[in-house]
């Protein structure tokens, strides 16, 4: 009886581990196998019962250590699972987790808006033994697949023909609908003004929706999608539209030059300001991504003419006499004795040049001869009106050599140094008068 006993615990362990050697593969078949042997065993009881009882004693303890040591071995065991190779956790049995894919599924489509099956296929089931793991519960297995990034999915690719012809995926949707949506707004983009008349709206490469095998994670939003393929400084899609559009556009003015002999060469003088018009277009106008690639015109309509800007050029030879604009010193050489500003309280009015008595004295610029007389304080004195607006004053001279009304030329010997009127050694007393002003000539010099 005891041998019996031994023999058939060795026997049931034997097969229980061959049990165990496939059971990572036929777990659940296991279970429905054991459901039907001892269905089995029990009937084989009953044919026995009729026979042989001790026989059934004995076939009956088999079973019963079988068992006992098939439950021993669950107890002490659990299965890990994985997802396409990758390891999530573990579960008492395979049934905890097949059982709440059906709910992960549902869970899943809703949270990302699009069908996502995880195939039963795709979880992989490994025994091993329990003792110091987690198991996860049913919440924390479908809290597990709902924020696993790298589920597939089936997703919808915007393709654009490269020009090797190659299709590239530019953008991924959920939905066939949600791709084209996508497009739409690209298209509409571009297109801000509702009072273009477009006549055609297309892209310029070759735009495709397919479907497309992803993960969960690589689907993109419809405005991330957007947002990428709209890029300002590097739109994955081109946007081709063509339509009418009236605006209205500045006709710049002209200008026009007339020669004058009452102007000096190099003279100018504006006689008539110009103006902008304006004018209504209505243009056929192709845009890619919003900008003007082409423009043709249909028809315009003018708003308000233009009116042109009118310069007189002068053509008259300027004459030796005529002012430069620019001054020149009076003295050839010279060592200037007092500058211009304030002096013991009153203002001294120009520059005083000393040079021996007799030193030539040229015109400062071109002009008409004013003065060529005794002039109170100044002594003998010239002024020099150089018909812009300036006036140049020599004085305390020894000598003139021209009289009111001449017209002399820059560097035309006009008199020559002396220490007439109020002056205190020989020298050139300068001054420039702008509008009657006295300035400080080493500023204009
Ligand atoms: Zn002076």
């Amino acid at each position: 009886m005891k041998n019996i006993l031994n023999w058939a615990v060795l026997w049931g362990a034997r097969v229980v581990n061959g049990f165990d050697n496939t059971l990572d593969k036929f777990a659940r078949q296991r279970a429905i196998w054991l459901y039907h042997a001892s269905h089995s065993i029990h009937h084989l009881r009953d044919w026995i019962a009729e026979r042989k009882r001790p026989i059934i004693k004995h076939m009956a303890g088999i079973a019963l250590v079988t068992t006992m040591l098939m439950g021993t071995i669950n107890y002490f065991s659990c299965y890990e699972y994985s997802y396409n190779g990758r390891e999530i956790g573990y579960v008492k049995t395979q049934d905890d987790v097949i059982r709440i894919l059906n709910i992960a599924n549902k869970a899943l489509s809703e949270e990302h808006n699009s069908k996502i099956n995880i195939q039963a296929d795709s979880i992989q089931f490994h025994k091993v033994p329990k003792i110091g793991k987690s198991l996860d519960t049913e919440d924390q297995v479908l809290k597990k697949f709902t924020y696993m990034s790298d589920i597939k999915a089936k997703g919808y690719a915007i393709t654009v023909e490269e020009k090797d012809g190659k299709n590239q995926v530019v953008a991924l949707l959920n939905s066939k609908k949600m791709a084209k949506e996508v497009l739409a707004d690209v298209k509409e983009h571009y297109l801000t003004d509702d009072e273009k008349n477009y006549q055609s709206i297309k892209f310029k490469e070759k735009v495709k929706v397919v479907e497309h095998d992803t993960t969960l994670t690589a689907i993109d939003s419809k405005i991330a999608a957007l947002k990428r393929l709209t890029a300002a400084d590097r739109p994955l899609i081109t946007v081709i539209s063509v339509g009418d559009e009236t605006n209205v556009v500045t006709i710049p003015y002209e200008t026009e030059e007339q020669k004058t002999d009452e102007l000096y060469i190099g003279d100018q003088k504006v006689v008539q300001e110009g103006s902008d018009g304006r004018k209504v277009v209505t243009a056929k106008v192709t845009r890619e991504n919003g900008k003007v690639v082409d423009e043709k015109e249909l028809s315009s309509k003018i708003l308000v003419e233009p009116t042109k800007k009118i310069i007189l050029a002068g053509s008259a030879e300027r004459p030796k006499t005529a002012a430069t604009g620019k001054f020149v010193y009076p003295l050839g050489r010279f060592r200037l004795s007092s500058g211009f500003g304030y002096r013991w309280g009153r203002l001294h009015e120009g520059l005083d040049l000393a040079a021996p008595t007799g030193t030539p004295i040229m015109a400062a610029d071109g002009g008409r001869i004013i003065r060529a007389s005794n002039f109170g304080a100044y002594g003998l004195c010239i002024e020099i009106d150089h018909e812009n607006g300036k006036v140049t004053r020599y004085a305390h001279c020894s000598s003139v050599d021209v009289a009111v009304g001449d017209r002399v030329y820059q560097g035309q010997v006009i008199g020559a140094v002396g220490n007439t009127g109020r002056s205190y050694g020989s020298h050139c007393h300068f001054e420039i008068r702008i509008n009657g002003a006295a300035v400080d000539p080493q500023d204009y010099l």
